[in-house]
């Protein structure tokens, strides 16, 4: 009755979303604060004024929507943390034909592969990063080169250019998941420079805005380059799955062919409404964004205080050991008192904790029992 190829089918495994009691919930790097009330205004405006909306097809292209992205892109050079080092500035304008949107950054992810990488030849990806990329590279049948990360668990930029050399694409996370590290825009110039011109090189900026420079500026110079973002993190909309990459038109046309091959649809009416309104509350977002970057460096330092290591974190989590603990240990005894955090059982990282930096409250809570 199943079809042969479920056999090979390796999914993706989420962060827990336990209901056997309440857990402080610090496993999958959702955002500690609510969405702005300008979100519940605009969705419940719609459902009040216009519920036909519902009856009926959304706009299969979310025009509007990308033309709010690009506004906001333009507004914000591309981050929002607060931070000196994270500022960028955009020397020309993004406009609404760089922009492709879909269901989550998950789905535009799955479309990327699809439509850029070939299965001749491997695509680029350091060993640790989103575990999604090898899920999809098995579903279509790409084999992936995996780098190693180097001891201080940095990505490898040489390997990583000497096999894109010869490869069917680049793909990673700046800042890189789970690690938490970034590379700076001039290391990204630099591995752009040396990448084949006609392969595209995708990077995930799912964390960018809590404190890392963002690759959007070199997209003026780099046709081959997609910037993948998300409104699950920094926008505290992971609930409503929107996600969108930006890029050369070309490579935004190839998207939208595979969007209209599998479902014309993606972005529902509310979805479009909630991101909308979202996007025209920046000062909430910087607010709350430099909120959680202080409570990371505050928490980061209590932990070592407490033993641990704690990598250098530019994202809404950090990625910690212990001295004596084993990694499953920690999240064991954090789970018993309430507290979801994420262990992962992979081979290399498998005495790590992922930690998602909630408010200040939860994570004293968390304190207590590390
Ligand atoms: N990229 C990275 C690096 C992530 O950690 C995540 C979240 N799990 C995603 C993409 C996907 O985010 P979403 O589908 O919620 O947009």
């Amino acid at each position: 009755m199943l079809a042969n190829r479920l056999k090979t089918l390796n999914p993706y495994k989420p962060g827990e979303q336990l209901t056997d009691r309440e857990y402080i919930k610090l496993n999958a790097n959702e955002n500690a604060f609510p969405p702005p009330k300008e979100v519940a205004n605009a969705v419940s405006n719609l459902l009040n004024t216009n519920l036909k909306s519902l009856s009926l097809y959304p706009d299969p292209d979310s025009t509007d929507l990308r033309v709010e992205i690009a506004n906001f892109l333009n507004k914000t050079g591309g981050v929002l943390a607060n931070t000196k080092d994270a500022k960028s500035k955009l020397d020309f304008e993004i406009t609404s034909d760089m922009i492709f949107c879909g269901n989550g950054s998950d789905e535009v992810l799955s479309f990327v592969f699809y439509a850029f990488f070939d299965d001749d030849k491997k695509v680029v990806t350091p060993e640790f990063s989103y575990s999604f990329y090898p899920v999809y590279a098995g579903y279509y049948g790409i084999e992936l080169e995996k780098v190693p990360l180097k001891s201080d668990f940095s990505l490898d930029v040489e390997k990583m250019l000497e096999y894109g050399k010869n490869s069917s694409g680049m793909i990673f996370a700046n800042p890189n998941a789970p690690t938490g590290i970034a590379l700076s825009l001039t290391e990204i110039k630099n591995m752009l420079d040396n990448f084949p011109k006609d392969r595209v090189f995708v990077v995930d900026e799912a964390y960018v805005d809590f404190g890392t420079e963002s690759a959007l500026s070199l997209l003026k110079d780099y046709k081959n380059l997609l910037v993948v973002r998300t409104f699950s993190k920094s926008i505290c909309l992971a609930g409503m799955r929107i996600g969108y990459t930006v890029g050369n038109p070309e490579l935004i046309k190839a998207l939208t062919l595979v969007k209209n091959s599998f479902n014309h649809f993606p972005v529902d009416v509310i979805c479009k409404t909630a991101a909308i309104a979202a996007l025209k509350s920046y000062e909430y977002y910087e607010k709350i964004t430099t909120e959680i970057v202080k409570t990371r460096e505050w928490f980061s330092q209590e932990l070592s205080k407490k033993g641990y290591s704690v990598i250098p974190s530019k994202t809404n989590f950090v990625f910690v050991n212990h001295p004596t603990k084993k990694g499953s240990e920690i999240y064991e005894d954090v789970k018993k008192t309430g507290i979801l955090i994420r262990h992962f059982a992979t081979p290399g990282i498998e005495n790590f904790v992922r930690i998602t930096i909630g408010t200040r409250e939860q994570m004293e809570a968390l304190l207590k029992v590390m």
